[in-house]
């Protein structure tokens, strides 16, 4: 059995709801290629435009209730956030349509970057679905992860112009300003019932390992439907560390180091840091802490294409 949960949907897509953020896309028209796509598959289609944060929540609560076949959502990780709040506890199909600044949920489920190929996954027969985990604290999800110092700062600091322009290194580069930026804290964590204090400069929550770059990891163990989240503490910064950080982000390997790395798999993960350090959260900056996450196994349907390691159970 493939421990990426995918599998085949005997199911036609007869009527899909699609959330839009108009912010998104780099100019191009879309409306023509989901009308040309929807109308070779028989399919009936709908769309909602977003203004404002909350929008595709709402969006997408009222698409369950309407009782579409799919739900899907051109925009970034932002937007795919909202919906998949939108769409907890539904039985509804997603379908990602990447079309933001950053589409890492996409990149991780090998969802294809051209609107007409991504549209395509809502039409194929049969659908090809992938189960993911989505985390939680509080009333909010998340679907990537959560950040606290060094790896918040770097995540801020590595813009998007920057990483189109130089790809990985971006992250050198802003390892590097965001190094200087963050002071040693001491990690209160519990997972699991287990507590652990640990000195370090960055720990990561992570649901999702691919950091926006295709096969880029901080680790290729990290899997977004097992069930569990990874928890990494990163001691401290040294060449070593710049060494690890080159293994794992281009060659996708497990760190090893234990002086340097330590790395924990739970459900249910309390953390906070003193003294206090930024933390993001799928990007967005976040006040609160300390913070009680959990994840939940299995919450959403992705319509993923039929390929590669997804073998079909
Ligand atoms: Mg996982």
């Amino acid at each position: 059995m493939s421990a990426d949960k995918v599998v085949a949907m005997e199911k036609k897509i007869k009527k899909i709801r699609i959330i839009i953020n108009p912010a998104a896309g780099t100019g191009g028209s879309i409306l023509p290629v989901f009308n040309l796509s929807m109308k070779e598959a028989g399919t009936k289609w709908e769309a909602s435009i977003t203004h404002q944060a909350g929008d595709a929540i709402k969006f997408a609560k009222a698409a369950v209730k309407e009782g579409v076949d799919a739900l899907a959502v051109y925009g970034g990780d932002g937007t795919l956030m909202e919906a998949i709040s939108g769409l907890m506890g539904s039985d509804i199909p997603l379908a990602i349509l990447p079309g933001g600044s950053a589409n890492v949920m996409a990149e991780e489920l090998g969802i294809p970057k051209d609107l007409k190929a991504a549209c395509a996954l809502m039409t194929q027969v049969p659908l090809t679905v992938k189960t993911i985990d989505v985390g939680q604290f509080g009333d909010r999800y998340f679907i990537l992860g959560i950040a606290l110092g060094f790896g918040a700062e770097m995540i801020k600091g590595a813009d998007r112009e920057t990483k189109n322009r130089i790809g990985i290194f971006a992250y050198f580069l802003s390892a590097a300003t965001a190094l200087k930026k963050t002071k040693k804290a001491v990690y209160h964590l519990k997972i699991d019932g287990q507590k652990h204090e640990v000195q370090g400069l960055t720990c990561i929550i992570a649901n999702v390992g691919n950091l926006g770059f295709s096969n880029i990891s901080y680790d290729k163990h990290i899997n977004v439907s097992d069930g569990l989240l990874d928890v990494v503490v990163v001691r401290k910064a040294n060449l070593s560390l710049f060494k690890l950080l080159a293994v794992t982000l281009l060659k996708r390997e497990r760190p090893d180091n234990l002086e340097l790395v330590e790395h924990w798999q739970g459900k249910e993960i309390s953390v906070s840091s003193s003294p206090r350090q930024t933390v993001q959260c799928d990007g967005e900056v976040l006040k609160e802490m300390p913070l009680h996450i959990k994840i939940i196994p299995q919450a959403i349907k992705v319509l993923v294409p039929k390929k590669k390691d997804n073998v079909i159970e």
